[in-house]
């Protein structure tokens, strides 16, 4: 029998399924929605990632997000080695968590008091403390769909690993942790009126991912958060943007600065981080002066605002620009309309939602503007797809739920290669 392509990947997932749980530190890792065994990887450059056989492919997940400037820019790698020989960690303040900061603050002027956490989970779950300490409310809303981390309160129709795994709210919280969540749908107004009617006054804040990526990207529809915004404004609900996604991926200022609503708290994760762990929360400072130690709201970390995860933030930001943002929507404009012709020329049904640099293409016929209708997609058909993807050198997310993700280092050259591959897949897929 031919050694397969991926032989030292599957030995290496073997080892790793004798002593970490399921093989992975993180679910959708695994390779179970596109039924594979996961590819292990050993290095990284630009665009591209390398296997540990040597394939090397062209990289759309780009770490979930972190890495819009690329794998290993070399200004960063040389800021990170001049950091971490100064030390590693402190535990005690440093001067570039200030400058990190302030950076955040001029870019999203909505955040008026930044905390560093170390990942997105924790900043969504302490943004949500905030909130209802504000308010002296229990209750929250979320969207179906919508993934704002592992922590309890959000693991109720969770998008993201949860969505694939086909977990509504997973065994382990309890129920009394997501009795205080309440559900609405993304994009649907309507679906939150009755809601507000019946837990009116007990409600502390409404959370939303402005652009939703976690059940794959649906922008919102026109006047969405708009009314989210003003149902916040006349029930005293703090408004939460989970902003992990799309803060400085779809413009400098995320999501509130290209869509015009402006959020209480904001969330963020990711790229602040350069690819190193480093989540925020944020936003006007009459609520975040209620945090510990300014005010009697706890929340604290040994690692916050780590020295290196400082470094390589600031450097992700400080390398943003007008250009780049325009260099990433020109690409993902010509990714997505390729696909859907690819896809038509092999009368396989799709729809590509896609904004700026993000993009998830549906095998579906119906357009996807809410959880129900992702739901929808044939997830089989985007296995298929992924593994002959995979086969041509192009690193897809693994699930059809995911955004694709693009960077700085993306060429149209890249995208041209991922077309080819992609007309190829499409014709040679047998579902
Ligand atoms: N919120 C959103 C919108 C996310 O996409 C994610 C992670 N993909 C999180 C929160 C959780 O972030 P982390 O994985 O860093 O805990």
């Amino acid at each position: 029998m031919a050694r397969s392509r991926y032989a030292t990947s599957e030995r290496l997932f073997t080892a790793a399924s004798r002593i970490l749980s399921g093989g992975v530190n993180s679910p959708v890792r695994a390779f179970k929605s596109v039924g594979a065994t996961p590819i292990f990887i050993e290095r990284g450059r630009g665009a591209r990632i390398e296997d540990a056989d040597g394939n090397r492919y062209i990289d759309y997940v780009m770490s979930w997000g972190p890495l819009i400037h690329g794998h290993a820019p070399r200004g960063l790698v040389r800021e990170l080695s001049r950091a971490a020989a100064r030390g590693t960690s402190f535990g005690a303040p440093t001067e570039m968590e200030t400058r990190l900061a302030q950076r955040v603050a001029m870019l999203m002027p909505s955040m008026e008091r930044v905390r560093f956490v170390s990942s997105g989970t924790e900043a969504a779950m302490s943004a949500v403390r905030v909130a209802r300490a504000a308010t002296n409310r229990d209750r929250i809303i979320k969207f179906e769909g919508c993934y704002h981390g592992h922590a309890d309160a959000f693991l109720v129709q969770a998008g993201s690993g949860a969505m694939t795994l086909g977990v509504p709210t997973s065994p382990g919280v309890p129920a009394a942790a997501a009795a205080n969540t309440l559900l609405a749908r993304y994009n649907d107004l309507a679906s939150i009126e009755p809601v507000i009617e019946q837990h009116r006054g007990t409600i502390a804040a409404i959370i939303v991912e402005p652009i939703a990526g976690n059940m794959g990207v649906i922008p919102p529809r026109e006047g969405f958060l708009e009314g989210l915004r003003a149902i916040c404004d006349r029930e005293g609900i703090v408004l939460i943007f989970d902003e992990v996604i799309s803060g400085f991926r779809v413009s400098t200022g995320g999501a509130q600065k290209v869509l015009g609503v402006t959020p209480d708290l904001t969330v963020l994760g990711k790229i602040i981080g350069g690819g190193l762990p480093v989540g925020a929360y944020g936003g006007r400072a009459k609520l975040m002066e209620l945090v510990a130690p300014a005010g009697p709201v706890y929340q604290a970390g040994t690692l916050s605002g780590n020295p290196l995860a400082m470094t390589a933030g600031l450097w992700s930001l400080e390398n943003l620009s007008a250009r780049l943002y325009r260099h990433l929507a020109r690409l993902a404009a010509t990714l997505a309309a390729g696909l859907a012709d690819a896809a038509r020329d092999a009368g396989v049904p799709i729809q590509v939602n896609a904004f700026g640099s993000l993009l998830t293409p549906f095998f579906t016929e119906r357009p996807v503007r809410d959880f129900q209708s992702a739901l929808s997609a044939d997830t089989g058909r985007y296995a298929a797809f992924h593994r002959e993807m995979l086969a041509r050198g192009i690193y897809l997310p693994p699930s059809q739920f995911e955004a694709w993700m693009l960077s700085g280092a993306h060429t149209t050259r890249h995208v041209q290669l991922t077309l080819r591959a992609a007309r190829a897949a499409l014709q040679e897929m047998t579902i």
